[in-house]
């Protein structure tokens, strides 16, 4: 098996809950390499334990266990499979995405060109479009921000593909509002597109959407 096998989780620990979620699923040959990607940053990572040191120690262990001097003792209590374990009973249910998301989703496709982009942004009252591929798949996403940007600064640019965000910075429906809430904040966002397993946008989150939350709509 290789390090590219292994899958693990990254868990958020920052939040107070027995199921925290999970920021995403990374090898450990991603968590080797120094770096992963998440939520559209590049964080720091590292082994837990020196490779070398651990081999050392297991090394060790391997030569007591042949020499005898170390016995492999059998389990002192097995687990009763009949048992059923209760998990800590929740206080508190958090919202998911799915709750408050906006399921009327504007979009547009990255041939278009950026005055029709413009117009669209205009018309619907919004300040953010998710930009798909002919396939429907996210690519991109452009707002009010880009088009204005793109109108100050070089006149060449024409279509949406030319100035759209790339790195989309994206949630699901499943994701607890307050994972989706500090994706915004530490990325100076207000709008994660809310996309399935497919990469299809199916909703768009904002800070309005967080807004009306703590507002009172939810928990009425
Ligand atoms: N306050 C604005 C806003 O809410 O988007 C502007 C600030 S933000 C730093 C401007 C840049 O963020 C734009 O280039 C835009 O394309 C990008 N952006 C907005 N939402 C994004 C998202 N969900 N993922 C990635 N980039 C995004």
């Amino acid at each position: 098996m290789r390090d590219e096998d292994i899958l693990t989780e990254i868990i958020d620990y920052g939040t107070p809950r027995r199921d925290r979620p999970s920021l995403a699923t990374v090898s450990y040959a991603d968590l080797k390499s120094g770096a992963i990607e998440l939520g559209g940053e590049m964080v720091r990572t590292s082994s837990l334990s020196s490779y070398r040191r651990a081999r050392a120690v297991a090394q060790e262990l391997k030569a007591w266990i042949e020499e005898g001097k170390m016995e492999l003792a059998l389990p002192t209590r097995r687990i009763d499979p009949t048992k059923r374990v209760r998990p800590m009973r929740e206080t508190a249910i958090t919202p998911r995405v799915r709750d408050i998301m906006n399921r009327q989703v504007i979009s547009i496709t990255e041939d278009e060109e950026i005055r029709v982009a413009a117009k669209r942004l205009l018309k619907d009252e919004t300040n953010h479009l998710p930009v798909l591929d002919d396939n429907g798949m996210l690519v991109g996403i452009i707002t009010t921000y880009d088009v204005a940007k793109a109108v100050v600064t070089d006149g060449k640019l024409r279509q949406v593909r030319d100035i759209m965000t790339r790195n989309v910075i994206k949630t699901t429906p499943d994701e607890p509002v307050d994972i989706a809430a500090q994706k915004l904040k530490r990325n100076n966002i207000s709008a994660l597109p809310v996309v399935d397993t497919t990469n299809r946008v199916v909703g768009i989150l904002s800070a309005i959407d967080l807004g009306e939350l703590f507002g009172g709509r939810w928990w009425r």
